[in-house]
């Protein structure tokens, strides 16, 4: 059997290593248009390669998938976390997990990551076809002729997966090329958009504390909830929180015209008449002190000012003069800081929300419904999770499955 692996990022570098290791006789051809193998797994987690999580409650797992976390459940329970990291083990890379159970190979190095690759595909019967930019994927009676840039001749095979990847971070070669490859083969694609990105916010005054963090923050935008570490930027916010809010409200039109509210908790673990109570306690011990310095007992110094400046109290106020009424704007601003986002940090998303609509896809075996023969994985799909590993998991999750139901309905046909 000859089988085409189009795209050898995660999901394809997973999926051909799956059926080197489960069958022998199969004659693989990785066909990666870049001049190397897995480019993004390699940058991904800042070059550390978050490849999973270290968590293993496969329904709380799920819920960290905005788009696709239903349909990824038998990949998931096929392949999970714990299977990801025994295998990545098992092949040579010790994983730790970390205290935000982030797992990263001990070495922290995205290298090694797609090394366990190189080195079995080097064992196995596998060619790996660099510099092989896919230009067209046709479906015959017979299987799939697949024409490859500079290359006169088309490559034809029995099976392909296609695993091209989304549309983020183009420079790492997803181009969003697969997108027209599918529709070609009789798919359809949902509406695409950046995903995990940062926000611009009207606000200015980020800029004034760019590089101040908080581990513990607590963002709103309407109903819609998110908790974890954020980060101010010159332009606006960033962080895991951010990140898994702009995952939220993917498909929402930003712009400076028409903003959406973002607010902001910095104390999200105290109720705001706690937090009422204890900055009137701080002001009360230290009348002679001016606000910012008493304020500067609660959050750190340069945003202090902010606070004063955006309530537009004195901050050289001695702390004796401050009203209750002052302290609960004050209270009220840090509990619920208002933030319009104008847009996304373009071109620096790490996912695409969308792709190859999931009805088309069999679930359990992700081959597709359209085009027999024809199977996918990874971010090409309809799927896409917050940070932590979740995107990194459901590419090889999907590979793995698609790897393994190939090889099964190849010796269930023969
Ligand atoms: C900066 C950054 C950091 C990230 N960090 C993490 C992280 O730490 N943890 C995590 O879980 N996720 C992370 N992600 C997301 C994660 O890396 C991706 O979701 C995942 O790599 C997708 O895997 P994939 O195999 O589906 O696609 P890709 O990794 O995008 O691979 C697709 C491959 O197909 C190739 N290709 C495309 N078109 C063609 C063609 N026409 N012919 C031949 N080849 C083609 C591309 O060159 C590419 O190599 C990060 C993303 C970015 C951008």
């Amino acid at each position: 059997m000859k089988i085409a692996v189009i795209g050898g990022g995660a999901a394809g570098l997973m999926a051909a290593a799956t059926i080197v290791e489960a069958d022998s006789e199969a004659e693989v051809f990785l066909i990666e248009k870049n001049e190397e193998l897995g480019k993004k797994v390699i940058i991904s987690g800042g070059g550390r390669c978050n490849l999973t999580t270290g968590f293993d409650d496969i329904k709380q797992i799920l819920t960290k998938y905005p788009r696709g976390g239903k349909f990824l459940t038998k990949a998931m329970y096929a392949f999970p976390p714990k299977a990801v990291r025994n295998w990545f083990e098992a092949h040579g890379v010790t994983v730790k997990i970390e205290g935000d159970m982030r797992a990263f190979p001990v070495s922290d190095d995205g290298q090694d990551v797609v090394g366990v690759f190189e080195k079995s595909f080097k064992k196995g019967n596998v060619k790996v076809m660099i510099n092989s930019a896919v230009e067209e994927i046709k479906k015959d009676k017979k299987g799939f002729s697949i024409k490859i840039k500079k290359r006169l001749k088309p490559l034809t095979v029995d099976k392909v997966i296609l695993t091209t990847g989304g549309q983020a971070y183009r420079q790492t070669g997803s181009t969003g090329d697969g997108y027209t490859f599918a529709v070609e083969l009789g798919h359809s694609i949902t509406p695409l958009a950046p995903s995990l990105s940062a926000f611009h916010t009207k606000e200015s005054w980020t800029a004034d504390v760019a590089g101040l963090s908080f581990k513990k923050v607590e963002l709103n935008i309407g109903k819609r909830t998110t908790v974890g570490p954020v980060m101010f930027t010159h332009k606006g916010v960033t962080g895991p929180a951010v990140f898994a809010m702009s995952s939220l409200i993917a498909f929402e039109e930003l712009s400076t015209t028409n903003p959406i509210l973002l607010t902001m908790d910095i104390f999200p673990d105290l109720k705001i008449d706690k937090l009422n109570a204890k900055l009137s306690l701080l002001l009360h011990n230290n009348p002679k002190k001016n606000l910012s310095s008493v304020l500067s007992l609660l959050v750190p110094k340069s945003l202090a000012m902010i606070v004063c400046d955006e309530v537009k109290i004195d901050f050289a106020k001695n702390a004796g003069q401050v009203s209750k009424k002052e302290v609960e704007v004050m209270v009220e601003w840090m509990k619920k800081t208002p933030l319009h986002i104008i847009a996304r940090s373009a071109g620096e998303e790490f996912v695409t929300a969308g792709g190859v609509d999931l009805n088309e896809i069999n679930p359990s075996t992700m081959e597709s419904k359209k085009c027999p023969g024809l199977y996918l994985a990874g971010e090409i799909l309809d799927i896409d999770g917050f940070t932590g590993g979740f995107n990194l998991q459901s590419a090889w999750a999907t590979g793995r499955l698609a790897g393994t139901n190939l090889v099964l309905s190849h010796s269930t046909q023969s």
